[in-house]
C-alpha cells in the first residue's frame, strides 16, 4: 500500500518569537516564547493554548462526522 498523505500535517505547535494576536479570540495575547497551535490557512493561523483545545475538537467531530458519512 502507498504511504498515506497526512492531509493535517501542517497543523503543528510552535514557540511564539514575539507576541501574536490569537486568530480565534483576538482579544487572547500569545506572549512571547509561549506555545500555541498554528497551522496554514492561506497565511500562518495562531491559536492560543486556551482556545487550541476547543478548535481541535470541532476539527476532530468533523473528521469524525465525514468518516461515519462515509461508511454508511
Ligand atoms: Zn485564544
Amino acid at each position: 500500500m502507498p504511504a498515506v498523505r497526512n492531509i493535517v500535517r501542517d497543523f503543528r505547535v510552535e514557540e511564539a518569537r514575539a507576541e501574536r494576536k490569537c486568530h480565534a479570540n483576538s482579544s487572547d495575547k500569545i506572549l512571547a516564547g509561549e506555545k500555541h497551535f498554528a497551522y496554514d490557512d492561506s497565511g500562518r493561523i495562531n491559536i492560543c493554548k486556551k482556545c487550541a483545545d476547543s478548535v481541535l475538537k470541532v476539527a476532530s467531530d468533523h473528521i469524525e462526522k465525514v468518516r461515519i458519512e462515509l461508511s454508511r
